[in-house]
Parts: C-alpha cells; structure tokens; sequence
C-alpha cells in the first residue's frame, strides 16, 4: 500500500510517499523558517503564501526522486487540522485536487495522530500506548487503547512545552524556534535557578507551563535592572531541568493508572535531548516499559508522519470527499472501527 502524504499544517511544506505506513520513500520538505524569523513567529499569511509557492514542487520532487506514478498509489493522505486555516487549505487543496483527477480515496489525517505516528519510523506500535505528546502548540498525554482510538487524558492549561521554549528563547535573544538552541546551551551550563515546577504533584495529568515563563522572564528583566549579567547557559539549563522534570513526572503518573508496554514520545520538542535521555532513564527503571522515541528527523512537522497515520486511517476506512475542509480547531475524537 503506497500512500502520498500533505502536510502544511504551519511553516513546513511537505510531501512524502509512504508504503505500508512503515517505509518512507521520499519525502520533499520546504522550509519557512526564515520568512518568519525577523518577525519571531509564523505569520500566517506568509505562511500560506509560502505553502501555494511550494507544494508542487515537493509534489514533483518525490514522485521523480522514486519514478513511481499515481496508478502505483493507494490512497492520497491529508492533514486538515489542528493548525493556521489559511496554510491548511494549500495542502487539503492539493490532496483534493489529485484525489478527484486520479481517482484515489481521500484520507483526512489528524496532524497529531501524525506526530505520534512518527514513532513508527522507529519501531512498530503495540497497543495499548500511551503517548507524550510535546510540540509548539500542544502538550498532551494520548492514551490509545487501539491503533486508531486516542484519549486525551492530560494536556495544558496554558501554553505549550514548545511555545514556552520559544517565548523564553526570544527573551534570550535566540532566533526562532529556540527549543533546539536552548537545549545546546542547558549542555554548558547548571540549574542554578530552581525555577517551579508547576502542578508536578498534583493528582492528574495536566501541565501548566505559564508559571514558569513569567518566573523566568522576571528573573531576567530583574537582573537587567539591577545591571547583574546572568548565565545564559545556567538560564536554559535551569528552565529545560524544570520543564523535562515535570513532563517525566507527569509521564511517570500516568504510567501507573494506564499500564501499557510501550510509551510514545513524539512531537517537535520530542528532539530535546534532556528529555528523551530522562524519560530512557526513567523507562529503564520500569522493567518491561519500552521507549519509542519518535525518530528526530520526524520530530518536527514532516508528511511522513502523514503517511504513517493515514496509512492506520485508511485501513480503518476513514475517508473524505470533495467537501473536506480545513479544520484550524481539530481535536482527537474517539474513533472505533
Ligand atoms: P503543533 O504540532 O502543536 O501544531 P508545531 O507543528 O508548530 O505545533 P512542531 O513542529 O511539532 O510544532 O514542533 C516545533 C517546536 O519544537 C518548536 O516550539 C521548537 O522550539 C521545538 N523544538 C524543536 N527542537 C527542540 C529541542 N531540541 N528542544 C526543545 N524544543 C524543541
Ligand atoms: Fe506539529
Ligand atoms: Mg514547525
């Protein structure tokens, strides 16, 4: 089964061809990032201008990098939310367009689900699971019973894992995104700051990471006042050791109400080195829980991951048609066969 993947979802364009949601065979990706640095943010705008200028050439790029053609393709899989509406239509456009001009089924694909399905790029998927879901707009804990049912059962109440690394970044004067940035300077520097560690003992599964971003902008602006010059390194390190403990101990909770044999890291922060060696660590002291960290080149927003999810969607007879639309708000909803 050879499924041909959208994803453009926020500042990445991309196309990928996937067999058997397990195998990539090409993926073509265009790059944003610099369109939206100088303005620290995507811009959606710029964003969907941006997907309209490249889709067809990543289109091209993966069909001629592996000399198929649309009669060898199953199904044509889409993200259609949760994302910015405006670069969301480019891709469910394009996926539309070449669904209804080849006669192929039309999957419409989660971005989520997609981000955690990149673990399986890693190593196959045994259910139940449970995921830990960290990118820039969400922070969840999905629990999947079965391989196309997800249960959010924490999330944040404020900002995301990865907003937060980005806001803290920008007070640092990093470019943006920061995450990848901060975490090479928390390597050279101490948790010097012991900054909270927001609701880490509180019997659920939620996270807030608020707290911690206005703790650490106001320990900065206050040594600017006063004119002490503070460690960058020992800053970022300080923030990252109090965001990796309260995901890995949150993670830590969950695991023992829902006990699963595999636990799922995946998303844009899922690259954090600090968190993927904290939470092997702390795997590795549950015997009989294995670790599936999402590859790092599928962390970040790719159609691969498109592709593994739509390829588990597809089996199940998730399809859509000629109305599919954007869908900016998109949430997980229990979904049974
Ligand atoms: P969502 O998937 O929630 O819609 P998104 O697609 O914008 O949001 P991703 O592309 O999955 O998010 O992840 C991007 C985020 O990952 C950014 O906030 C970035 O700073 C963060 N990030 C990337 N690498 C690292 C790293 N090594 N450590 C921490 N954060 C990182
Ligand atoms: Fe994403
Ligand atoms: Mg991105």
């Amino acid at each position: 089964t050879i499924i041909l993947a959208f994803e453009s979802s926020c500042d990445e364009t991309s196309v990928a061809l996937v067999k058997n949601g397990s195998e990539v065979l090409a993926q073509s990706t265009a790059t944003q990032i610099k369109s939206h640095q100088r303005f620290g943010g995507v811009v959606p705008e710029v964003a969907s201008r941006h997907h309209i200028e490249q889709i067809i050439g990543c289109l091209d790029d993966v069909f001629q990098e592996t000399g198929l053609a649309y009669d060898d393709l199953s199904a044509i899989a889409v993200t259609y939310g949760p994302g910015l509406v405006g670069a969301l239509l480019v891709g469910v456009s394009a996926a539309k367009a070449v669904a209804f001009a080849h006669g192929l089924p039309l999957v419409p694909v989660n971005h989520m689900a997609g981000h955690i399905y990149a673990a399986r790029y890693s190593a196959p998927i045994e259910f139940p699971t449970l995921a830990l879901l960290v990118s820039g707009g969400h922070t969840e804990l999905v629990y999947m019973p079965k391989e196309n049912e997800y249960q959010i059962i924490g999330e944040t109440r404020d900002d995301a894992c990865g907003e937060a690394f980005d806001k803290i970044g920008r007070v640092l004067g990093l470019n943006y995104p920061a995450g990848k940035e901060i975490d090479e300077l928390a390597h050279q520097g101490k948790d010097t700051f012991n900054f909270p560690r927001a609701m880490e003992k509180e019997d659920n599964f939620d996270f807030s990471f608020s707290g911690l971003k206005s703790a650490f902008i106001n320990t900065v602006h206050h040594a600017d006042q006063i004119g002490e010059k503070l460690s960058q390194a020992d800053l970022a390190a300080s923030f990252q050791q109090s965001v990796v403990d309260v995901l890995s101990e949150k993670t830590l909770r969950a695991l023992q109400k829902y006990p699963v044999k595999q636990l799922i890291l995946a998303g844009g922060v899922a690259a954090n080195s600090e968190l993927r060696a904290r939470l092997k660590e702390e795997c590795s002291k549950l015997s009989g829980l294995a670790l599936i960290e999402a590859p790092l080149k599928y962390c970040g927003d790719n159609a691969a991951m498109i592709g593994a999810a739509g390829y588990v969607a597809y089996k199940h007879g998730v399809r859509g048609d000629m109305s599919l639309n954007a869908e900016p708000g998109l949430e997980f909803s229990w979904l049974s066969e």
